[in-house]
């Protein structure tokens, strides 16, 4: 069912009402001539219209209302019309008011003729009229709106965007205003605004999103949408073809079909690469780019949500810092380099001994944290001693060959047992006091205790 059959059958124009009207429409149309001058005087006189521009009504306007045919040619028409004022700024509360002084008009006309039928069949295609005018209205004001805010949201995009200087990711933001902008497009061919050289290639390939894609992108797009999004895309691009032909065919009416599938495709799209770009955003804030790991930031909330879980679960927590012992006489033998090699081999040895790489943080330098779900400090020890010992039994590779090293722990146990304040700022300083005691005492050890629960 197209939009005009849609809009017939809602305001109930039967194939009766256009023969009624078919059959006085000779008469119809000479009647109107005697009233045309006086509606047109009242237009100009009640309805703001800006001085130099074209009449308010296009030609042969009037008249297509009594002409007793009303499909989509007729609908095309009205359309026009109603775009026509939206674009010399008429609001559309006075373009009902217009159509209502249309319909006293045409009453006045079928009453010379004392047709009851006439008037009701006459009031009808003022309906079907001022419907498919609110959509011409409607669609004018969709995108106005889109480009009161295309300015700042692209600029919001682009302003993460910087933050994540790399090729891969400035393709994406590339995607993003395309999709987005393409979006303001469709409805501006809708109003009938000219085509643009450039306008949305047809092909999905072609696109800057397409292209993208192509080049890795499709890997940064979640597992569980890549097939929601690929067939959204794909499905934009078969409606922007058709969307393009109607306008190059002149007949922006029938696009108005399209847009409110063509919207939710280019919205599925945008929400995912925002996603995309809030996420990556996310990871640049909070993970350490040596070693990957969690940094100090992620941290700090993460300590506050373990305490958390631990007060309702039935795990203690046990919070290790773990420091490289001499690491500055790594990088003074062997270069900074490889002591950055040394870095991400430690941590590749705190990943495999712990197996909880979601918890193991770079807190900065040659340190590191990890939280850990424990019952007591003895167990707490027991997993800082393997940690320590899985150092001293074999060396850490880099490319200066193998370089042994050790590490120093200092460990602070929570029992969730004790519902007290501040456990994270408590467990933090006690751990860090434990790993100074561990360094003090020689290196290559483990220190650990519980934290004191009475009240500061
Ligand atoms: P200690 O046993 O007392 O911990 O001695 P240390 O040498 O490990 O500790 P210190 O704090 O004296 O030196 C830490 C060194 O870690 C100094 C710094 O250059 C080095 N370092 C910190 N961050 C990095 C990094 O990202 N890469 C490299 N290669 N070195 C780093
Ligand atoms: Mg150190
Ligand atoms: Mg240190």
């Amino acid at each position: 069912m197209s939009h005009s059959d849609k809009l017939r059958s809602i305001v109930g124009l039967s194939s009766i009402d256009s023969a009624i009207i078919k059959q006085h429409s000779h008469e119809l149309r000479e009647a109107l001539k005697e009233h045309q001058d006086a509606f047109e005087e009242w237009f100009y006189c009640k309805i703001e219209w800006p001085q130099d521009a074209p009449s308010p009504l296009l030609p042969g306007i009037l008249e297509s209302y009594l002409q007793g045919r009303y499909g989509d040619r007729f609908c095309a028409t009205q359309y026009e019309q109603g775009i026509h004022w939206c674009r010399y700024g008429m609001e559309a509360e006075h373009a009902l008011t217009a159509q209502g002084k249309l319909r006293q008009l045409f009453i006045g006309l079928a009453q010379s003729w004392e047709d009851k039928s006439l008037a009701g069949a006459l009031c009808r295609v003022i309906d079907l009229s001022q419907a498919v005018q609110a959509i011409a209205f409607h669609v004018a004001h969709t995108l106005q709106r889109f480009r009161a805010t295309a300015e700042h949201e692209l600029a919001r995009i682009r302003r993460s965007a910087k933050e994540l200087d790399n090729i891969q990711r400035s393709g994406m933001v590339r995607a993003y205003a395309d999709h987005y902008t393409w979006k303001i497009r469709a409805y501006s061919l809708a109003l009938g605004e000219p085509m643009n050289h450039g306008d949305l290639p047809l092909s999905p390939d072609a696109c800057a999103l397409g292209v993208w894609l192509n080049h890795g992108g499709i890997d940064l797009v979640p597992t569980k949408e890549v097939e929601g999004f690929n067939a959204a895309h794909t499905r934009l691009h078969q409606l922007g073809t058709r969307i393009l032909e109607e306008a190059k065919a002149g007949t922006p009416f029938n696009i108005v079909d399209y847009l409110i599938d063509m919207e939710a495709a280019s919205d599925e799209i945008t929400a995912v690469l925002s996603h995309i770009i809030d996420h990556e955003l996310h990871h640049l804030i909070t993970e350490d780019n040596l070693t990957h790991l969690g940094n100090r930031r992620l941290f700090e909330t993460d300590i506050i949500r373990r305490v958390a879980l631990a007060k309702r679960s039935g795990n203690g927590l046990g919070l290790l810092f773990i420091d490289i012992d001499h690491f500055k006489s790594v990088n003074d033998r062997f270069g900074h380099r490889v002591g950055d090699e040394i870095l991400r081999s430690t941590t590749g040895r705190i990943v495999e001994i712990l197996r909880m790489a979601d918890n193991i943080y770079r807190w900065g330098g040659e340190e590191f944290a990890t939280l850990v779900f424990v019952d007591s400090t003895a167990e707490l020890e027991a997993t800082a001693e393997r940690l320590r010992t899985g150092f001293t039994e074999a060396p850490l590779l880099s490319s200066a060959g193998m370089i042994d090293i050790t590490i120093s722990v200092g460990g602070a146990f929570y029992d969730n047992n004790f519902n007290i304040e501040n456990v994270a700022t408590k467990l933090f300083h006690l751990a860090d006091n434990n790993l100074h005691q561990a360094k003090k005492a020689g290196r290559n050890r483990v220190i650990s205790s519980e934290i004191d629960y009475a009240p500061n």
